[in-house]
């Protein structure tokens, strides 16, 4: 049994407590909410794109250190990106957190820091839902994402 201090690495826990890009955005064109009913996590997420590149991000809501600090980085790693490079990282980061990560993860960046994720599956859904969030708002869809109700 992998120990939880493990999961909760300092990243983890330094973003948990001080999420960055925390607000509404104003002048957002698209916002998507998540929600991960398992463990109660809800986060909205906002994006100003022009063309497909996403020129600002933001987001709130509530949830667990790993909900709130995954959604804290990914506005880091994410901001200035186009969306196809968007949809790349999210693959990586999908896979690093079901441990199916492939050799080549330097570009997660902090994002590294769940890979610990995998040994705990209950919590892959944390690690995720403003990922899921995130492409929802991308495709443009206005109504809300749940991680129970995903393909
Ligand atoms: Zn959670």
């Amino acid at each position: 049994m992998p120990e939880l201090r493990d999961l909760y690495q300092e990243v983890i826990l330094e973003h948990s407590k001080r999420p960055r890009n925390y607000r509404a955005l104003e002048g957002a064109n698209r916002s998507a909410e998540g929600f991960n009913p398992l463990c109660g996590d809800h986060f909205t997420v906002y994006l100003d794109i022009e063309g497909d590149r996403i020129r600002d991000i933001s987001f709130q809501g509530s949830g667990c250190a790993i909900s709130k600090a995954s959604a804290s980085i990914m506005t880091q790693a994410i901001r200035g990106k186009r969306m196809p490079e968007a949809e790349e990282l999210f693959e990586k980061f999908h896979q690093l957190v079901t441990g199916n990560a492939g050799a080549d993860n330097a570009e997660l960046g902090k994002l590294a820091a769940f890979a610990g994720v995998s040994e705990f599956p209950v919590r892959v859904k944390c690690a995720t839902l403003a990922w899921h969030a995130l492409r929802a708002a991308l495709k443009g869809e206005q109504h809300s994402v749940s991680t129970e109700q995903s393909p």
